[in-house]
Formats: C-alpha cells, sequence, structure tokens
C-alpha cells in the first residue's frame, strides 16, 4: 500500500478486515472429536447452515457443522446488515411474466423470511442491534423514480406494503445529498449488526449441542449403499451421515459440481469511516435509515449501529483485491454521495463473496438426496436463516406449507462450471443499462 494514501484516505490504525470483527471476532473451533456418523451434517456455518443445525440439533438430532475456514468467515459476518423483503428481480417484472399468483407467493414468502428473522432474534435474545430503521431507496435518474413508484405502488395494492415517495425537492430531509433525484423511504424495513447476528446464532448452536469444526474443509460428499446415506470426507477425517446440507453460498467450491454450476459467485466491497462527530454523522443520515440506490451497480450506506461512523459499499464485482485501490474507490464513490465526508478517513475496508443466480432468485430444494439453500443476491441476511430453518424443518418431516421458491427448477447455463468469466461485461452492462435508462428520461 502506498505511503501517499495511507496517509490521505486511510487512518493509522486501518485494517483489511471487516468492521464487524471488532465487535464479534472469529471463533475458533468448537467441534471436538469427529465422530464416526452424525443424524446431520452441515457445510458452511454461516446464517444458513447455523440456523438449520440450530433447529435440528434442539429436535434432539445429532448435528455437525463445518466450515473451510473459521466459523462465521464467509459473508455472514461481512455483509452490510441491511434486513429487507426484496429481491433483485421486481415485483412488478415477476407479476408480468409469471403471474400474479406467482408474484405474490415469493413477495409473501420474502415478507415471512423477514419478519421470521426478526421474531427469531428476539425470541433467542440475540443482542444485535436490530431495528426497524426504516430503508431510503435514492434514485439516479427521473426515469428510475417512476419505475420505483410504479413498483412500490404495485406492491402496496397487491400485498399492502407501506411506502413513500421522496420527490428530489425533499431529499435533504433524508440524507446530506444533491446526488439523487430523488427517492422512496420504506419505513418498515430493518438493519442489524451481522456479525453480532451471527455470533449470537452461534452460541445458541453450541448451546444446543452442534459440534462446529472450523479449518475443516468438506472435500467429498457421497452417497453410500449403508445404512446412514452419506460418507462425508473432510481434512479432518471421514464420518457418515443422514442428512447433508450445502450451505456454501457465495463461497461455494467446485468439489459440489452441482452447486457451483448454478451460483455466480461475486465479491462485495464495503468500508467504514473513522468515528465522525455526532453531529456531522446525523447530518449526513438524520433518520438512521439504511439507504441503497437504484442502480443495478448499487452504492449502500448505513450508520454504524455501535459507534459515530459511516459504513457503506458499492462497485460490486469491479475486480479490484489490493486494499489501497479497494479504498481509493470506495472513498472517490463516499465523497461524490456525501460531500460533507470528502475529507474523512477509512478505518476499515473488506470484501465478501456474495452469489447470484441465473435467474436472479434465491434456491432452496433437495439434489440427489443433499439439501441446499443459496443464491441470495444480496438478501441472505433474511434469507438465509428463513431458508436454514426451512430445510431443517423439511428434515425433520414437520409438515410445513411449501417455500414459493422451492417450486423452480435451478437453471445453469451450458459450459458454466462456476467460474463467472462474464461477470466483467454483466457488470460494464448494468452500468449502460443505468445510463441508458438516466438518459431515457
Ligand atoms: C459485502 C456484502 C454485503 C452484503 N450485504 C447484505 C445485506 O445488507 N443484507 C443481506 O440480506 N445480505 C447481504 N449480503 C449477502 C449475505 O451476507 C449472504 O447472502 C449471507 O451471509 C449468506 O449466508 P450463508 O450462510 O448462506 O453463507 P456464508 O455466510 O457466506 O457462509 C458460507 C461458508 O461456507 C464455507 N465453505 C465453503 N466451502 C466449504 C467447504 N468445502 N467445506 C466447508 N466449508 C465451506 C465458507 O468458508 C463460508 O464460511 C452481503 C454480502 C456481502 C459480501
Amino acid at each position: 500500500m502506498t505511503h501517499d494514501i495511507e496517509t490521505a484516505i486511510l487512518t493509522t490504525d486501518f485494517r483489511n478486515a471487516p468492521y464487524w470483527w471488532d465487535a464479534a471476532p472469529l471463533a475458533e473451533s468448537a467441534g471436538g472429536g469427529l465422530a464416526p456418523s452424525y443424524d446431520a451434517v452441515i457445510v458452511g456455518s454461516g446464517y444458513t447452515g447455523l440456523r438449520a443445525a440450530l433447529t435440528l440439533a434442539r429436535a434432539g438430532r445429532s448435528v455437525a457443522v463445518f466450515d473451510k475456514e473459521r466459523p462465521g468467515y464467509g459473508a455472514s459476518r461481512r455483509n452490510a446488515g441491511f434486513l429487507g423483503r426484496t429481491l433483485k428481480k421486481s415485483y412488478v417484472d415477476l407479476k408480468a411474466a409469471k403471474g400474479a399468483a406467482y408474484a405474490s407467493a415469493i413477495y409473501r414468502d420474502l415478507s415471512m423470511a423477514y419478519e421470521s428473522t426478526l421474531a427469531f432474534i428476539d425470541e433467542e435474545g440475540i443482542d444485535c442491534h436490530a431495528v426497524r430503521c426504516g430503508r431510503l431507496i435514492a434514485v439516479t435518474s427521473a426515469a428510475h423514480y417512476a419505475g420505483l413508484e410504479r413498483e412500490l405502488a404495485g406492491m402496496k395494492a397487491d400485498l399492502g406494503l407501506p411506502y413513500a415517495m421522496v420527490p428530489r425537492a425533499l431529499m435533504r430531509e433524508e440524507m446530506a445529498t444533491d446526488l439523487y433525484d430523488g427517492g422512496a423511504v420504506i419505513p418498515d424495513l430493518g438493519s442489524l449488526h451481522p456479525g453480532l447476528y451471527h455470533r449470537g446464532l452461534m452460541t445458541s448452536a453450541l448451546a444446543a449441542g452442534v459440534a462446529i469444526f472450523g479449518n475443516c474443509e468438506v472435500t467429498a460428499v457421497e452417497q453410500t449403499v449403508q445404512g446412514e446415506r452419506f460418507r462425508v470426507t473432510t481434512i479432518a477425517g471421514q464420518t457418515r451421515a443422514r442428512d447433508v446440507v450445502v450451505a456454501t453460498n457465495g463461497y461455494t467450491p467446485k468439489s459440489l459440481p452441482w452447486h457451483a454450476r448454478r451460483v455466480i459467485p461475486f465479491v462485495g466491497y464495503m468500508a467504514a469511516t473513522e468515528p465522525l462527530p455526532p453531529a456531522l454523522l446525523e447530518k449526513q443520515l438524520p433518520h438512521r435509515r439504511t439507504v441503497i440506490d437504484s442502480n443495478l451497480d448499487i452504492d449502500f450506506f448505513r450508520p454504524a449501529p455501535d459507534s459515530p461512523r459511516l459504513l457503506f459499499g458499492g462497485a460490486t464485482a469491479n475486480g479490484l483485491k489490493d486494499p489501497a485501490a479497494i479504498a481509493t474507490l470506495l472513498h472517490g464513490r463516499l465523497a461524490r454521495a456525501l460531500p460533507d465526508l470528502a475529507d474523512v478517513k477509512l478505518s476499515h475496508v473488506w470484501t465478501g463473496q456474495c452469489a447470484g443466480t441465473f435467474d436472479m432468485m434465491p434456491h432452496i430444494g433437495c439434489h440427489d438426496g443433499i439439501w441446499y439453500g443459496m443464491g441470495y443476491n444480496f438478501a441472505g441476511v433474511p434469507m438465509g436463516s428463513y431458508f436454514g430453518l426451512r430445510i431443517a424443518q423439511k428434515i425433520l418431516g414437520l409438515p410445513v406449507e411449501a417455500s414459493a421458491f422451492e417450486a423452480a427448477t435451478f437453471p445453469t447455463l451450458p459450459f458454466y462450471r462456476g467460474n463467472p468469466w462474464f461477470l466483467p461485461i454483466a457488470m460494464r452492462y448494468f452500468a449502460w443499462k443505468d445510463a441508458r435508462l438516466a438518459r431515457s428520461a
């Protein structure tokens, strides 16, 4: 990292690690010795894996969770902590393409994921700053404003979901910027501290008897002909399991080829500012809402829940790896959106792996007897938690209503093996599409 960049935009205690890890550092392995068999083995220790594990363990099943890295290393302790009930795919478009009944069922499930995650946090007593702070969607063109209004009006009419449009003239009441052409507030959406949420979930899972093995990559899952149905090979040895859950989302390895062929891993980028004078922070986001912009390639902002900092991200899948280059890019985006913060320094910059899908929808299901939940497209805080719960309910044979997400087939493309070489082209296409829409207004 060059000295010039260090002194200009980074604090002296800068860390190339998630801000969330300050309050919720990654734990070491807590699995003990590997047993010869378990009722269920779970690959991946994020929200999806742990929520499934906890539910199974509380129902009396023996459960082992394996993670290639330390538990919680994945996106679950790296994300922005926005808690919503929206998809990349718009409600209005989904309704036009697949009919009102399907679109409503999908969006009802999203609401269920959102509400059940908040209820779960409450019931478990997980102190993770979960609040219904509201979300501002800031639009980048007049055409986006019209499209957003259409979308939110459709959702209100069909699903009763609340919103309030914010014309350009009133934007300064929401955010200290003139960059956007207005926006909309969805008043009941929420946020949390993702690190503390994950830590609380892990504490509950351990207390319920789940064995969590960190630094223990699963290298193969094979069906057996004997009593227990699967032989699971890890770098610490082999074990057997009646049920296996793949919960690896953006970190899905090539050793699980069916799953790797269906998710598109991409990198998300985030940063935290140094602590700001409280009045300066309050001026930026007076209502302490989460903010995303309306582009396909989104920028997003929020206040930290536990210190006077602004957290933000964007430039998804841009391909940068060098922390100094990432910091420079993100700092530029911050200064463009919130000019009052052009001179503040960054204390943390980090990345994390997300997973897109070819139909832009999350997927839950069972293939060749192996359960999976993945492809959350930036909505995995509620969806991962919810799919983990639902997978466990399915394994337990509980009489739960089928999720609308289960019906869909999980598409891939011919010759795709999990290496998304086309992402830079797709991101350039998204930027061109955003710019074209803006010009059309
Ligand atoms: C920067 C960023 C911001 C985001 N912001 C939001 C947001 O605001 N709101 C939201 O809802 N979503 C957000 N997301 C998405 C969300 O974080 C994820 O969808 C969610 O955390 C996925 O959880 P998971 O449990 O499925 O997977 P993860 O938490 O990613 O865990 C997968 C785990 O699988 C492990 N693994 C992989 N291969 C193996 C193997 N062979 N053996 C054992 N373990 C293995 C990995 O090490 C990893 O720990 C964001 C993501 C990123 C990266």
